[in-house]
C-alpha cells in the first residue's frame, strides 16, 4: 500500500511534534521540516528511528520542493517572546513561507492547513469570538509581526484557493497547552509551571483577570487531522479550540495547588495589547467535523506538571 505523505512544518516544534507523532502513528510517512528557531531535537528524538519519519533542517522563507500529498504549515514562533525577538522575521515567516507553501502545494497539487491563530481577532470586541468576527487588531503594536502576519497568511491562503483552486484549510488555533511546551518560551501555563516547581514567585501580569480558553494539545492535534480530512469545498476558516474560560489569576492558583509549590504570586504590568479577553465559539467545529476538546483543564495540567518535573 502506497503511505500518504505528509509535510509538517515547524515539525520540531511544541505543536508539530505531535502532530508528527500522531500522523505515524496513523501509518503516515511524515516529513518534519523545522529550522529549529524554538523547535527542539529533544520533541523528535524518539521519532528519529521510524524509517517513515523524516528530519529536514530548513527555512520556509526559502523554497523548498517535495513530493507530498498534505502540508500542515505550522512553522511559526508562537510565543510572545519568540515572534517578537526578531519581528521582521516573523513576518517573513507567515508571509514569504506561505507564499513558499502555497506555491509547492500548487505545482503538486496537495492540500495545505495553515496553522491560523486567535491572535487574528486581536483584543476582541465581540465575545466569543466567531469566524465571522473581523478583529480588532493594533497593526503597529507590539503583536503586530505575529498577527499582522497571520491576517496577511490567511489572505495569502484565500487568493491561492481562489485564483489558482489550491486546496486550502484554514484553521484558527486558540491557546493551547501540554507536555514539550517550551520551558522558556514565557507562554502562560509552562511560565507558571516552571516558577512552581522551582518555588520562585508566579509572575502574574496585569491584575490576572484577563482571560483565555485553554486546549490541550491532544484535543488541538485532533481538531487538525480531523480538519484536514474534510472535503475540498470545506476550507475555513474554522475555530480550534477550549471553551472554557479562566482568568491568569485562577490559572496561577491552580498550579499553585497541583504543584503543592510554596511559590508566591506576584503582580507585574501588563505588555501592551494583552487581549482582555478571549473564547472561541466552536459550534462550526462541532458541525464540520464533530470536534470537541475532551481533555479538561484539571486533567491537562496535572499531566504538562508532569512532564516539567521529569525534563525539569
Ligand atoms: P513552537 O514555537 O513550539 O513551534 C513552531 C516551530 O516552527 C518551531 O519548531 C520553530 O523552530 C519552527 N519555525 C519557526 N520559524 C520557522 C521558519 N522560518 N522555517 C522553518 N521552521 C520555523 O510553537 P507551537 O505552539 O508549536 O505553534 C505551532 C503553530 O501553531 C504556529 O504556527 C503557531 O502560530 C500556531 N498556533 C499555536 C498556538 C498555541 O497556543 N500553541 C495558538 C495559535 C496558533
Ligand atoms: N501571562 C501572565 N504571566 C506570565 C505569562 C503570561 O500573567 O508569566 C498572561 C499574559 O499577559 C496573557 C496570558 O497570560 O494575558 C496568556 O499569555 P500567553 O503569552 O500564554 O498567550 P497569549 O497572550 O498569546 O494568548
Amino acid at each position: 500500500m502506497v503511505k500518504r505523505r505528509i509535510l509538517v512544518t515547524g515539525g520540531a516544534g511544541f505543536l508539530g511534534s505531535h502532530l508528527c507523532e500522531r500522523l505515524l502513528n496513523m501509518g503516515y510517512e511524515v516529513y518534519c521540516l523545522d529550522n529549529f528557531f524554538t523547535g527542539q531535537k529533544a520533541n523528535i528524538l524518539h521519532l528519529l528511528n521510524n524509517p517513515y519519519f523524516e528530519l529536514i533542517r530548513h527555512d520556509i522563507t526559502m523554497p523548498f520542493f517535495i513530493e507530498a500529498d498534505e502540508i500542515y504549515n505550522l512553522a511559526c514562533p508562537a510565543s510572545p517572546i519568540h515572534y517578537q525577538y526578531n519581528g521582521i522575521k516573523t513576518i517573513k515567516t507567515s508571509v514569504m513561507g506561505s507564499i513558499n507553501m502555497l506555491g509547492l502545494a500548487k505545482r503538486i497539487k496537495a492540500k495545505v492547513l495553515q496553522a491560523s491563530t486567535s491572535e487574528v481577532y486581536g483584543d476582541p470586541l465581540e465575545h466569543p469570538q466567531t469566524e465571522t468576527y473581523w478583529g480588532n487588531v493594533n497593526p503597529i503594536g507590539d503583536r503586530a509581526c505575529y498577527d499582522e502576519g497571520k491576517r496577511c497568511a490567511e489572505a495569502l491562503f484565500v487568493n491561492y484557493h481562489r485564483q489558482n483552486n489550491v486546496r486550502i484549510k484554514l484553521m484558527r488555533i486558540f491557546n493551547t497547552y501540554g507536555p514539550r511546551m517550551h520551558p522558556n518560551d514565557g507562554r502562560v501555563i509552562s511560565n507558571f509551571i516552571v516558577q512552581a516547581l522551582n518555588n520562585r514567585n508566579i509572575t502574574v501580569f496585569g491584575d490576572g483577570s484577563q482571560t483565555r480558553s485553554f486546549c490541550y494539545v491532544d484535543d488541538m492535534v485532533e481538531g487538525l487531522i480531523k480538519f484536514m480530512d474534510t472535503p475540498d469545498d470545506t476550507v475555513g476558516p474554522v475555530n480550534i479550540g477550549n471553551p472554557v474560560e479562566h482568568s491568569m489569576l485562577e490559572i496561577a492558583e491552580k498550579i499553585l495547588r497541583f504543584t503543592g509549590s510554596k511559590s508566591n504570586i506576584i503582580f507585574e504590568p501588563l505588555p501592551k495589547d494583552d487581549p482582555l479577553k478571549r473564547k472561541p465559539d466552536i459550534s462550526k467545529a462541532e458541525k464540520i467535523i464533530q470536534w470537541k476538546p475532551l481533555v479538561g483543564l484539571d486533567d491537562g495540567l496535572k499531566e504538562t506538571i508532569n512532564y516539567f518535573k521529569k525534563t525539569l
